[in-house]
């Protein structure tokens, strides 16, 4: 075993060893790397006392007190950023580049809550002669953060800075496939100065997570990951009068204009589709190809070739996924679609135990194909073909998730329409993963997200506080 065998990471040290645990490998090469210990309620249960016993200390702290440990904390990722990116790249399976684009992103994350003291500056008003209102952000208690596999780092630092640096303290509760990033997140935390208990880690599972939705002590969660267990996450979390906000699976839609730029368009559908072996929520799943676009699909095809498996294509997270992604190809072959390109039975030279689909193009795909509307997760592109931007646009809207839209035209017209009317959260000009930087949040519609606003940028000062509103008098 690679690293020694994880534990719950809690009032600032290491918890004794869970009943339940489980194995974790890599999908690079099938190394065994680490255990990860599976909670149960009474481990949560330390985890949600450590944070609720600090709560009061912590939140009594200026907000500029907080963003202290923060400026700390951006300092450590960019001084790990080697090892997070390892770490990264081995338990996940995305490149190393990639890796490190996601330590990148955990710092402009960060950043963001660094600015927090500009950022939520009260506002105060003379209402009446000699009556003031002032309005506060007062931060809400113990909250909890539970992520997907597809993003260890990025993805916890949508939650993570902004939640505790507003004034929370956290149960933290990452994927059970990529934990050991969650653990360094931990480690680094408390390197910067976080009072012990203020963030706290419980490793898990569905049970887990189901015991964070009932825990009464908790007053809000965010979730990360597919849309049927964002789904069962939020209609369980509120049920106990908890915020929430789930984000789920996506489906997102490419279209591409005839008079679309050729290398542009073609590089940045390939790489949209594939970049981390397209197990991004903002992913290109499909290409809909409006009237003569085959010089475009051409060479989407030509530079999809160019990504190699093990190279600078990464793994999918598991064999279970492999199986899973090679079996949507196989079925939509079987229903008609033109396999222009096959990953299927990918193996790489040196690390013949991962688990790597190559990149994968399918042509003449139609909306009652099941991989028109399934969420494959994988470095798959499929093309529906279409007659024009009305025809797109309603393919578009059919989708029932949300995430992301992109459209590719050189035609200011024809971009405003297509924003105006796709039914998506984030969409993208000639941009293939349209995830915008901070401070605009991130955040899809539909199937895509339950719950109200962003997870991250300016809504998240929003959905991690409630505002007092204090209206004095002073007698003369
Ligand atoms: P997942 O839904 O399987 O798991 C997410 C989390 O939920 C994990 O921590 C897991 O332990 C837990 N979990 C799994 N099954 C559960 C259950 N039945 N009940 C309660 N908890 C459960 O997702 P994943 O496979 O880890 O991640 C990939 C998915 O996440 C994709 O659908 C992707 O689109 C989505 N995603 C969405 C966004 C977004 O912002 N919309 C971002 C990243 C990933």
């Amino acid at each position: 075993m690679k690293y020694t065998a994880l534990a719950n990471y809690i009032q600032g040290t290491y918890a004794p060893v869970s009943p339940r645990s489980k194995d974790v490998t890599s999908p690079v090469n099938g190394e065994l790397l680490t255990t990860v210990p599976l909670a149960d309620e009474s481990e949560l249960q330390t985890a949600v006392e450590s944070a609720k016993q600090v709560f009061p200390g912590w939140s009594d702290l200026t907000l500029r007190q907080r963003c202290d440990v923060f400026y700390r904390y951006r300092n450590l990722l960019q001084d790990n950023l080697e090892e997070l990116s390892r770490v990264c790249h081995e338990e996940n399976g995305k490149t190393i580049a990639e890796s490190e684009a996601e330590v990148l992103k955990a710092i402009e994350l960060t950043e963001l809550a660094c600015s927090l003291p500009n950022l939520v500056a009260g506002e105060s008003l003379e209402v009446s002669p000699g009556f003031d209102c002032s309005i506060q952000q007062a931060p809400l208690g113990v909250v909890a953060c539970i992520t997907p596999f597809n993003f260890p780092i990025m993805v916890p630092h949508w939650t993570i800075p902004m939640a505790l640096a507003l004034g929370n303290t956290m149960v933290f509760k990452p994927s059970e496939q990529v934990p050991i990033s969650g653990t360094r997140i931990a480690e680094l935390l408390t390197e910067a100065g976080l009072p012990d208990g203020v963030f706290n880690v419980v490793h898990g599972d569905k049970h887990t997570v189901e015991a964070i939705c009932d825990h009464p002590d908790i007053e809000a969660l965010t979730f990360v990951g597919s849309t049927p267990v964002a789904k069962s996450v939020y209609a369980r979390a509120t049920s106990t009068y908890k915020r929430a906000l789930a984000m789920g699976g996506a489906k997102n839609h490419l279209i591409v204009m005839p008079d679309a730029d050729v290398e542009h368009t073609a590089a940045n559908v390939a790489a949209s589709a594939c970049g981390c072996a397209g197990q991004r929520c903002m992913a290109a799943a499909t290409m809909v190809a409006v009237g003569d676009v085959n010089h475009v699909v051409d060479k989407v095809v030509e530079q999809s070739k160019a990504l190699v498996p093990g190279q600078n294509l990464g793994a999918v997270i598991s064999e279970e996924a492999k199986t899973r992604i090679e079996g949507y190809i196989t079925e939509a072959v079987e229903q008609g679609a033109t396999l222009l390109l096959d990953g299927r039975d990918t193996t790489v030279e040196g690390c013949e135990n991962g688990s790597y689909v190559g990149p994968t193009v399918l042509d003449n795909v139609t909306p009652d194909m099941n991989i028109a509307s399934a969420e494959v997760f994988g470095p798959v592109l499929s093309i529906i073909r279409t007659d024009n931007l009305n025809g797109a646009v309603q393919l578009e809207n059919a989708s029932p998730y949300g995430n992301a839209a992109v459209v590719y035209t050189q035609d200011g017209q024809v971009a405003r329409e297509f924003a105006d009317r796709a039914s998506a959260g984030m969409i993208g000009v000639n941009v293939g993963v349209p995830v915008p930087r901070e401070p605009f949040g991130f955040g899809g519609w539909n199937e895509s997200r339950f719950g109200v606003g962003d997870i991250t940028g300016r809504g998240s000062i929003q959905f991690w506080t409630q505002s007092k509103k204090i209206t004095s008098h002073w007698i003369e």
